[in-house]
């Protein structure tokens, strides 16, 4: 079996990788479990050191790495170097921080001295996609490996150039051999590393459907999960926010990496008062949304990732201008050899509507009009997702009052929701359970060990 790395800008194929044989992929597994050993031996000082050259690497290679991205995935170059640049700054971050995270915590006991010691699970597989195929792994890696873990990736298959790129950043800030592995396996084969004893532990970003399958693999065999699912965030706005602004942020959220983004705003839920002027505006700057080839710093909107989920994308909206909806601006693939689908906006979309219960994973914009703010919050909760969700209002009280009913694992006022090594991110219902970044993060695979002496 092969990968292809395609060129979703000109549909061309550009490489083909071969994907392992069953007999490769145990040769891997044992390498890294013995690789462990070592690894839970080092000291944390010294993971950090490595974790440091990982970013002066990232930040050496920006160029080579973000072209890299472009070509496989599609995304704005410009986009693509921030990306490298953000993978830098998560490996610094827990070079930084991670000591203080993992530290012991003294507790209160009967006994003479009782602590907690964070120690490594062992070997963590994570199964990542294809949207930010250098971040989705380094904010996994970056704590995973300064805990003391040993990291396996299998990436989407439509990104092979960047899993083995990202093997090659550890390897050349000095990691030592197979503390991080890049296997390069179909989706059909992942069920059978969950289930290998070498492996403790299993990290997903990705569909819904996949999560559900490798949640109930590690299930079955006892093993800790992490589900980072897709998302339909709310983007509430009500009648007091200033219009100008929210829609420079409602654009940029939505139409960032051609709208393929589980935090990107999906739902733009605005109360009645101000629902036709913020569509009018709103349409207005979509407009401006010109796609062009992405290797050119002057495009500013970029084609999807791959011409399949293109098409399902136009089949949604389709289906959801057949139920009711209104298309505003867009709807249509482009006439075009590449992936790219026009920015648009559907309007009008209400309950029994596709667009209204389903993720739309490409630039569409979907309005729901509300009554008044209670209506707004309870629409934003009557979605099977829950990852993220912003209000828009003059008055920051009263936005977080909404921002704290919503239900969703980050609510963001007057701010489009973004990832920030700083802050936790995850999701809850259909979006998932577990938390990456900040101390949370680091904190999910590793063993909270009771130490009790008399
Ligand atoms: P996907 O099809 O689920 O693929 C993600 C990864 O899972 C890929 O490596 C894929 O491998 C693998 N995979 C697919 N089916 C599997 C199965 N049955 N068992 C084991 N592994 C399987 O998702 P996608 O289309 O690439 O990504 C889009 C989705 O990811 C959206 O729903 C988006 O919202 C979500 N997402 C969530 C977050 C978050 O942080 N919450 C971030 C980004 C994206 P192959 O490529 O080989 O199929």
């Amino acid at each position: 079996m092969t990968m292809q790395s395609v060129n979703p800008a000109t549909g061309e194929t550009v490489r083909t990788y071969n994907t392992w044989s069953e007999g490769q992929l145990r040769n891997a597994l044992e390498d890294c479990s013995e690789a462990r050993i070592a690894w839970q031996s080092t000291t944390m000082e010294e993971r950090c050191g490595f974790m440091r050259k990982a970013a002066i690497v990232l930040r050496q290679q920006k160029e080579t790495l973000a072209a890299l991205v472009t070509q496989e995935m599609g995304k704005l170059i410009n986009e693509a170097r921030a990306e490298v640049d953000k993978c830098a700054s998560v490996c610094e971050f827990y070079a930084d921080k991670g000591p203080a995270f993992l530290t012991d915590e003294i507790l209160e006991s009967d006994a003479g001295r009782s602590l907690v010691a964070y120690q490594p699970l062992g070997v963590v597989l994570a199964v990542m996609p294809w949207n930010f195929p250098l971040w989705q792994v380094f904010r996994f890696a970056a704590p995973s490996l300064v805990a003391g873990n040993v990291g396996l990736l299998k990436h989407a298959s439509n990104v092979p150039g960047c899993a083995l790129a990202i093997e090659d950043v550890f390897k050349q800030a000095g990691f030592p051999e197979n503390v991080f592995r890049t296997l390069m396996i179909p989706a059909s084969m992942v069920a059978s590393v969950i289930e290998d004893n070498h492996v403790h532990a299993v990290t997903l970003t990705g569909s819904e459907h996949a999560g559900i399958s490798v949640a109930s693999t590690a299930g079955k065999a006892l093993k800790k999960s992490v589900l980072e699912l897709g998302g339909s965030d709310a983007f509430i706005v009500l009648e007091d926010a200033d219009l100008e602004y929210t829609i420079t942020q409602a654009v940029a959220s939505r139409y960032l990496n051609a709208g393929q983004s589980c935090i990107a705003a999906k739902r733009f839920i605005v109360v009645d008062e101000v629902a036709d002027q913020f569509v009018a505006l709103f349409k207005d700057a979509v407009a401006d949304l010109k796609p062009g080839d992405p290797m050119n710093e002057e495009t500013r909107f970029a084609p999807m990732a791959r011409h399949d989920l293109r098409d399902e994308l136009h089949e949604q909206v389709i289906g959801s201008i057949s139920q009711g909806a209104v298309a505003v601006i867009g709807c249509m693939p482009e006439d075009h050899p590449g992936a790219y689908y026009q920015a648009s906006i559907l309007d009008h979309v209400k309950p029994g509507i596709r667009a209204y219960d389903e993720e739309l994973f490409g630039p569409v914009a979907i309005v729901i009009r509300a009554k008044n703010e209670s209506d707004a919050v309870s629409i934003a909760n009557s979605s099977r997702f829950g990852l993220g969700g912003s209000v828009w209002t003059e008055d920051s009280s009263r936005g977080e009052h909404v921002a704290r009913q919503l239900e969703c694992g980050c609510a963001f006022v007057n701010g489009m929701v973004k990832s920030d090594p700083r802050l936790p991110f995850g999701g809850i219902k259909a979006s998932g359970y577990g938390r990456e970044l900040s101390s949370h993060g680091i904190r999910e695979f590793v063993n909270a060990k009771t130490i009790w002496i008399r």
